[in-house]
């Protein structure tokens, strides 16, 4: 299928976005995140997923500057944080992660969580970021069904991503078949299960089958459907693993088998609920 590390998918806007890249949630603010994110660089990802929350969009900043790459060869994600929603605080959140980063321009600016009563408003906010040119797409993250067919009503920008949960073991067809129906990328948070499911006797013997680890298959599994893949790690040599998913294919019977060990397992939070 030609996949490879530097492959992009165009979303809904035209913006052409990295189908893998560095998560780098509870990564430690500091030396240990700016580590990090240069080694994946140095690997060959180009996509850096961070946000307000996880405390280290200011280390992202330095370890792509101090790179050497040039700015528009690396996709850096950030997203407005849930105590930052409505109009005006949600564009002020925004200036606030933009001086962080200290890039002039984000590529993908999220919601992190349909917190109810003000996301309206805070998309409201994403359309004028989008529209003012400071961040190159806008889109949603943990958003289910309902909290996009709430969006899509009163929206004049589709949203380009949605980031959920995704991997073998929670597999949420009916958000994933909506968001495809819409042009809606789907990006895969927490794909390697954070860990839980990285000794399941089925994976290894998937992975045993193309000389892969269980890290690998997982990643594999979710290019292969077309999900935008953002394995967290810190240590340089998990980094470098991960990234070896460019040299297989998994044949359709155990994309298949995969496919079905789907048990609604979540491992960050559940949106399902939320009102
Ligand atoms: P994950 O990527 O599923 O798993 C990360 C865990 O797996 C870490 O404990 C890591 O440990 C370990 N790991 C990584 N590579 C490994 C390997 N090759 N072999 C063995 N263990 C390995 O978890 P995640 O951080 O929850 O999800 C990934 C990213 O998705 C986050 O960093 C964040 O950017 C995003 N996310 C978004 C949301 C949201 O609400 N939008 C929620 C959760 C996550 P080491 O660091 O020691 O390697």
């Amino acid at each position: 299928m030609g996949l490879s590390i530097g492959s992009r998918m165009k979303l809904n806007n035209g913006v052409e976005m990295p189908i893998f890249g560095l998560g780098v949630w509870q990564i430690p603010a500091g030396a240990t995140t700016q580590r990090a994110v240069t080694t994946a660089l140095e690997v060959g990802y180009r996509l850096i997923d961070t946000a307000k929350f996880y405390g280290n969009e200011v280390d992202v900043g330095i370890a792509v500057r101090g790179s050497g790459l040039p700015r528009d060869e690396v996709f850096i994600t950030t997203k407005v944080w849930n105590d930052d929603h409505g109009y005006e605080t949600a564009l002020k959140a925004f200036e606030a992660s933009r001086k962080r980063l200290g890039f002039s321009t984000v590529d993908l600016y999220l919601i992190h969580w349909p917190v109810p009563g003000l996301r309206k408003e805070t998309w409201k906010a994403l359309e004028k970021i989008q529209k003012e040119g400071k961040a190159r797409a806008i889109g949603v993250s943990n958003y289910m069904v309902p909290h996009l067919e709430e969006l899509l009503a009163s929206a004049e920008v589709v949203p380009a991503v949605n980031q959920i949960e995704l991997s073998p073991f929670l597999y949420p067809k009916e958000v994933i078949e909506f968001c495809k129906k819409h042009a809606i990328a789907v990006e895969a948070y927490s794909p390697l299960t954070k860990g839980h499911r990285i000794n399941d006797p089925r994976l290894k013997a998937v992975g045993q089958k193309y000389g892969k680890t269980v890290p690998q298959i997982l990643i594999r599994w979710g290019l292969q459907h077309g999900f935008i893949e953002i394995p967290k790690s810190s240590r340089p040599e998990h980094i470098k693993e991960n990234a070896q998913v460019f040299d297989f294919e998994i044949r359709a019977d155990d994309m298949r088998a995969l496919d079905s060990l789907g048990e609604g397992l979540h491992v960050a939070w559940d949106p399902t609920d939320e009102p």
